[in-house]
């Protein structure tokens, strides 16, 4: 078995889960509605996420939650001006990434399982949201060339040689870290991330067997007592 070492903490100990000079960032923040309970009705109270919390639920910081985050902040933005966000809502499409698919779930409400979330294999960060209430839908994707060529080698590489050196582990993500915070945190969102509208978009059905009915949002517009 091979001998896995700590790595060093990153940041606070106490949440050494999350880069010390993210805390200082500029990163988006989601103002989400849900529901109450199991059968409805919605909350009268709005919820904040961060990517602090984002990384709680993906299980590790990395660039594409960052991507995906800041990708996400835009076309949620279209989506619903006024920042709040639908969680009962919404339908979402991504690519087929462990990073973006968790961005795409924990932010929209989307599941695979309800027939609002699906993935494709096509490459870059990119995210579909569609409205189902009113079937408005936008697509955001970032600008190619955004994320730099020589990393994204260096990733290829490593998952072609099928192993990788703890010294290539600790430089990949001191690049992504780099590059995130040269790139991605120095640069407007809004430049990086255009949204565009997408009229009469038709969510693609979602080929997944066990599809069920989501029920908190079955009397979600009931009126409170
Ligand atoms: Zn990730």
């Amino acid at each position: 078995m091979e001998d896995i070492k700590a790595p060093p903490a990153l940041g606070d100990p106490a949440d050494g889960y999350w880069p010390a000079w993210a805390e200082a960032a500029d990163l988006p923040t989601f103002r989400v509605r849900d529901t109450e309970s199991s059968h409805g009705r919605y909350s009268t109270a709005l919820k904040v996420i961060t990517v602090k919390d984002l990384v709680k639920f993906h299980g590790h910081a990395c660039d594409g939650l960052f991507r995906g985050a800041l990708a996400m902040s835009q076309v949620l933005a279209a989506l619903d001006p006024s920042g709040e966000v639908d969680r009962t809502d919404l339908k979402v499409l991504s690519r087929n990434s462990p990073c973006l698919g968790d961005v795409a779930a924990y932010l929209t409400g989307g599941r695979v399982r309800f027939g609002t979330q699906d993935v494709r294999p096509d490459p870059g960060v990119w995210f579909v949201v569609q409205k189902i209430s009113t079937g408005e839908a936008f697509a955001v994707e970032e600008v190619p060339g955004t994320y730099p060529p020589r990393l994204s080698a260096m990733e290829a590489e490593l998952a072609l040689a099928g192993r990788a050196s703890p010294r290539e582990v600790d430089q990949l993500r001191e690049a992504q870290w780099a590059f995130v915070r040269t790139t991605l945190l120095t640069t407007p969102a809004a430049a990086l991330y255009p949204v565009r509208a997408l009229p009469g978009f038709v969510f693609p059905p979602v080929p997944y067997a066990h599809v069920g009915p989501r029920t908190d949002v079955l009397f979600k517009r009931v009126p409170l007592a």
